[in-house]
């Protein structure tokens, strides 16, 4: 029998599982379909929040401590799992007008913010479109990192198989095991799994499973659909942001473009209009990519959360149950602090972060 339960195989319950296996904890990890094939994979893996200063502090605190551990973190999963995930440096560019803001939080958070003029922009990106740039100095984060995630998570599950972690795939958590008030497994589709303790890391998909124990949260699918370009590595060089559509290079001249926000359920299909706004969008910000094939559509459900801030925290009404989800749009840059700061609250070590902003009490 495992220490511990984690439902879940995405970034966030990998994570956790790195953690806790750290901590001397023995861990499996239960996944409905295949580990790292939902939300996680579908992501952009931008290390930082867009537009950052628009969060509350409890996302902030989360996102720096990660973004400062992420290179060492990366070091760590790729050479123990000899893959790459591809963690590179080439910054964040923002066309929007929100110079002030930009300013205050970074003063207040010691992030490096620059404001910089046409010339230094066209010098970090020489495809971008003219007609984007104003008399208002663009916004560059030049620290900002990306992972590519189908790598990230890739590379994460081999890293823990290694480590002796668990993974129990096409088996969904259908309910839980209690016995006066205390956790002892989870029910699934294919039996009972007992546990001394059970971590929910569901993602988007959390809500569902806790609403059995009456247990609610704020977590709700929102999905996100993305094309990929084909270009020449090199072509274009940062990652940019306008009016809240992304372009993303990836080290082999791919090239992400995303994403939509919509309310539509657990419903994971593309469309065409998506396809066709998000290529106009692609064409706004970096003309050139007219010339270029759009080689893949998808979508993910990301697992939205009031302002965006997980549930990290014991479940009280139920000894041993505990929540790692609601990461909405920035599941890949919290996730690091998420894992360790579950991680302090399971084991009762100094927890990293002040622990009450991530409660279920918050509503
Ligand atoms: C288009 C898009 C772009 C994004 N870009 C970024 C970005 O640039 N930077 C960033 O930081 N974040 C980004 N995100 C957000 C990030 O991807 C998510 O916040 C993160 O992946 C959430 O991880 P997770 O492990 O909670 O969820 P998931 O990856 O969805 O994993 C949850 C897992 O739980 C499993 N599961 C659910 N219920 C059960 C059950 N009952 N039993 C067994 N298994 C179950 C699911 O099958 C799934 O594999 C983006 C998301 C999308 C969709």
């Amino acid at each position: 029998m495992s220490d511990i339960l984690i439902v879940g195989g995405g970034i966030i319950g990998m994570l956790t599982a790195r953690e806790l296996s750290l901590a001397g904890m023995e861990v499996t990890i239960i996944e409905r379909g295949e580990a790292g094939h939902e939300s996680s994979w579908a992501g952009g893996g931008i290390i930082s929040p867009l537009y950052p200063w628009r969060y509350s502090d409890p996302v902030s605190a989360l996102a720096k401590w990660g973004q400062d551990i992420y290179p060492e973190l990366i070091d760590e999963i790729n050479s123990e799992s000899g893959l790459d995930a591809e963690l590179i440096q080439n910054g964040l560019l923002m066309l929007d007008n929100e110079q002030e803001e930009a300013l205050a939080w970074a003063k207040k958070w010691q992030v490096n913010v620059q404001l910089i003029d046409n010339k230094e922009i066209y010098e970090l990106e020489p495809g971008l479109s003219h007609s984007l740039v104003t008399d208002n100095k663009a916004i560059w984060m030049p620290d900002v990192r990306q992972v590519r995630n189908p790598r990230l998570v890739k590379a994460t599950k081999k890293y823990l198989l290694k480590q002796g972690v668990k993974f129990i795939e096409q088996t969904e958590a259908t309910g839980f095991l209690e016995k006066s008030n205390k956790i002892v497994g989870i029910m699934s589709t294919t039996g009972d799994i007992k546990a001394e303790k059970v971590l929910v890391a569901g993602g988007a998909w959390s809500a569902n499973l806790l609403k059995n124990m009456d247990i609610n949260t704020s977590v709700e699918p929102i999905k996100g659909q993305m094309i990929l370009f084909k270009t020449e590595p090199g072509k274009i060089k940062r990652i940019t942001l306008s009016q809240d559509r992304y372009v993303i290079p990836r080290q082999d001249g791919r090239v992400l473009v995303g994403s939509t926000l919509e309310h539509t359920g657990f419903d994971k299909t593309t469309t065409t209009d998506a396809r066709e706004e998000l290529m106009q969008e692609a064409f706004r910000i970096i003309p050139s990519l007219k010339e270029a094939e759009v080689e893949h559509h998808w979508a993910g459900l990301r697992p939205g959360s009031k302002d965006g801030v997980p549930y990290i925290c014991p479940v009280h009404s139920i000894e041993g149950l505990y929540l790692n989800a609601g990461h909405y749009r920035n599941g890949v840059v919290l996730g690091p602090a998420s894992a360790r700061l579950a991680v302090d609250l399971i084991l009762n070590r100094t927890p990293i972060l002040e622990s009450a902003e991530y409660g279920l009490e918050r509503g």
